[in-house]
Order: structure tokens, then sequence, then C-alpha cells
């Protein structure tokens, strides 16, 4: 595999980041460039690159990233308002840091579709 991102830093607390969660698999911090209210990225300790190298063994590393957006959802208050979770896949999905993560945006109603 290529080597890390910017994100390993942010683990390994070598950069500094707004962390709102943290568990033995997953991180969660808020995104630089907030695109909503509350923008956070979820982001497995194990780094893989996209969505296309999730490994049959990792699905369920993968699923509890979503599990950890509802659970920061139901802390933070906004679970039934709502929220957007995305993962964004190379160029044409957006994909600019090579560290799978899942976007969690709220704090507004969400336009849809995203262009
Ligand atoms: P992508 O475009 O890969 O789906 O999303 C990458 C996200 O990472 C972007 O929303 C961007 O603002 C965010 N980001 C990039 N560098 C940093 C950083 O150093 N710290 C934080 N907190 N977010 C970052």
């Amino acid at each position: 595999m290529s080597e890390g991102t910017i994100f390993d830093k942010i683990i390994q607390r070598e950069i500094p980041a707004n962390i709102v969660y943290e568990d033995e698999f997953a991180l969660a911090f808020e995104d630089i460039n907030p695109q909503a209210p509350t923008h956070l990225l979820i982001i497995p300790k194990q780094r893989i690159a996209t969505c296309n190298d999730i490994e049959k063994d990792q699905r369920e590393l993968v699923g509890h990233l979503f599990w950890v957006a509802g659970e920061i959802a139901r802390r933070e208050g906004f679970a039934e308002a709502g929220y957007r979770t995305v993962m964004n896949c190379n160029d044409n999905g957006g994909q600019t840091v090579y560290h799978i993560h899942v976007h969690l945006l709220a704090g507004k109603a969400l336009g849809w579709p995203p262009y």
C-alpha cells in the first residue's frame, strides 16, 4: 500500500484536529473546511485507501464507521432531525484524501442531488 495520509498524522496526534469521538477502531473529528453547520469525518484507524480497497474481512470495520455516525448523531441530538453520510471514491467521487472516511453532515436541510 502507498504511504499514509494526513489522517494518519491526526490519528497519531502529530497534527491537531477537533476530535469528537474515538474508540479502538475509529476516530471522528471536525472537517477543516466544513460544508454544513456540523461536518465531521469518521475514519478507521487502520488505513484503507478507497472504497475499492475494502477487503471482505474489513466489512465489519466499515460498518462500524456508520454505527459511529449514528452514535454521534444520538449523542449530539441531531439523529431525529437527520443528517447525511457520504463516502467519496476516487476522482469522479471527489476523493482527495486516500484514507477512507465517512463525511457526516448535519445542522441544516441538505440539498439533493449533490451537484
Ligand atoms: P474527500 O474529498 O477525500 O472526500 O474529503 C477529504 C476531507 O478532508 C475534506 O472535506 C477536507 O476538508 C478534509 N481535510 C483535508 N485535510 C484535513 C486536515 O488536515 N484536517 C481536517 N480536520 N480535515 C481535513
